[in-house]
């Protein structure tokens, strides 16, 4: 009776881990994750709805998200360093990626 061979499937791609959890609403390091592809416009339906979501709530976000797009990449690189220490590091690793890639 108990199915003790099923394991929660933790087999997807999902590096960011924001959409293994579609019922949780995205923190802020999650949404600094998926801020460079909202403010690009290249987020699934889904991923949009969560960072709206998030942003009706918090207020830092909303207004980073403001500076962020509108402001030209030299500027981007500038907002960085005015993000708490926190988000900063996450933007930075973010941006780094991005970058490369
Ligand atoms: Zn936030």
């Amino acid at each position: 009776m108990s199915g003790s061979t099923e394991n929660p499937r933790h087999d997807g791609k999902d590096p960011e881990g924001v959409m293994s959890n579609p019922s949780r609403p995205v923190d802020c390091q999650q949404l600094v994750e998926l801020l460079g592809e909202y403010v690009d416009n290249q987020l699934t339906a889904e991923q949009r709805v969560h960072v709206d979501y998030h942003m009706e709530q918090c207020a830092p976000c909303l207004a980073f998200l403001r500076q962020y797009k509108f402001a030209p990449q030299a500027v981007r690189d500038h907002l960085l360093q005015a993000v708490p220490v926190d988000l900063e590091d996450r933007l930075l690793s973010f941006l780094k990626k991005r970058t490369r890639g």
